[in-house]
């Protein structure tokens, strides 16, 4: 039976010089709105010890000039962002004594171009010949029928056709471009379950992932990611002149970017893959929430983390429904502090980076591994890996990014 799924494609836009300007005004004023019912949100909650909701912070913007540079309902996407922004700090505050509220989109005197959500009547869709039409608000409008017309190009295994039900179009800046984001719904055959088996999955920095399967933990670094960064830097720092950043910095960019998206693809593909293999039908993936501080560097690099750890968890969901290998989210609270072969849960545990040493049962191995069995054991009914050796938290496999094949593989296959 065909299920009905949401998929984000991603279309890069043809006619970027014709439309980048436009597309400019719209992102600053998402954060010129964003940042004027963040302003307000700030100056009730003073008053009254309260943040708003979203109702009346809607009912007040409407009143405000800049409300009209988008179209109503993407200016209603900007209110919905800042009241999940404030929903997610309470969320965390109990967690975190240092977590902060949301704050301005500024950079100095300047706005960032925040991403712009066109809904139903804020877009019409040409898929024939790969156009969409963008609404702009009335304040930036010279005609009733202004709008951005944009040609876009997606993968060319996607087919945005009329078969497939587009809900809603996202302009997003990659920092060196905008791009069009898809969000659909499709419809898809699923396989059977993959099997009864159950792996766990610990997402991190050095090892992008870390996976326990029932039979053995494979080790996925980033070093591919690591190489590419080392390449491009001095590209993608090149000296900004008069009109913005250089060509060849852009090119960096972009290409370092489809380089990251391709990475993660074959990732996801390979860890997929994989599970299938194993008759594993359900797959566990952690939501770091508690990477310790240190490794995060300082907060630029959180934000990116966080964005990738989303963007594997989207891929992994959407390539797991399509093979019968159910991804679940599961919170990952505890689980880098707790030995998954004793369940102890003492802070001292955790003893070096990287090494898990735990004081009540000896247990010595990669603290990712232990990480990746704690999510594990969240789903499969034995407790503390019962059903296990849990020797082999100490010798994981590690498979690397093969560049000239493009697929990963075990290091002994890899010559680096
Ligand atoms: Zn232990």
């Amino acid at each position: 039976m065909a299920i009905q799924v949401t998929r984000t494609y991603v279309g890069s836009i043809q006619n970027h010089r014709q439309v980048c300007d436009g597309l400019d005004s719209l992102g600053d004023s998402a954060s010129k709105i964003w940042n004027v019912a963040r302003w307000t949100a700030g100056r009730i909650w003073d008053e009254t010890g309260k943040i708003p909701g979203e109702g009346p912070l809607k009912a007040y913007m409407k009143n405000q000039v800049c409300w009209k540079d988008l179209n109503a309902q993407s200016s209603q996407k900007v209110i919905e962002e800042l009241s999940d922004a404030f929903q997610s700090w309470f969320d965390l505050r109990h967690k975190y004594d240092k977590a902060n509220p949301p704050g301005y989109r500024k950079h100095g005197d300047t706005r960032p171009r925040s991403t712009v959500t066109f809904k139903a009547d804020g877009f019409k869709h040409d898929p024939k010949n790969n156009r969409v039409r963008l609404s702009k608000g009335s304040n930036f409008k010279e005609h009733f029928s202004d709008f951005i017309l944009c040609e876009y190009q997606t993968r060319p295994d996607v087919s945005l056709s009329d078969a497939t039900t587009v809900q809603n179009v996202r302009a997003v800046w990659t920092g060196g471009e905008w791009e069009l984001h898809f969000v659909c719904k499709v419809e898809i055959e699923p396989n059977d379950a993959a099997g009864d088996g159950v792996a766990g999955i610990d997402l991190g920095i050095t090892n992008i992932a870390t996976v326990a399967f029932p039979d053995e933990y494979v080790l996925y670094p980033g070093n591919s990611l690591k190489q590419d960064k080392h390449y491009f830097k001095r590209a993608e720092y090149d000296t900004e002149g008069e009109n913005g950043p250089s060509e060849r910095s852009m090119w960096a960019r972009r290409k370092r970017s489809e380089r990251e998206t391709h990475f993660y693809h074959v990732l996801t593909d390979a860890i997929i893959t994989e599970c299938v293999e194993r008759n594993v039908g359900t797959l566990a993936v952690s939501w770091p929430e508690n990477v310790r501080e240190s490794d995060w560097g300082n907060t630029g690099n959180k934000k990116l983390h966080t964005w990738a750890f989303d963007r594997i968890t989207q891929y992994l969901s959407y390539k797991g429904e399509e093979r019968g290998v159910e991804v679940r989210k599961e919170n990952e609270w505890n689980t880098s502090k707790t030995c998954s072969q004793c369940g102890d849960n003492t802070k001292s545990n955790r003893k070096h980076r990287g090494l898990y040493v735990c004081s009540s049962c000896e247990l010595v191995g990669n603290a990712d591994c232990n990480g990746a069995e704690n999510m594990r054991q969240k789903i499969t009914p034995s407790p503390h890996g019962e059903d296990r050796s849990n020797g082999c938290v100490a010798q994981p496999s590690t498979y690397l990014f093969d560049r000239e094949s493009g697929t990963f593989k075990s290091r002994e296959q890899v010559v680096l």
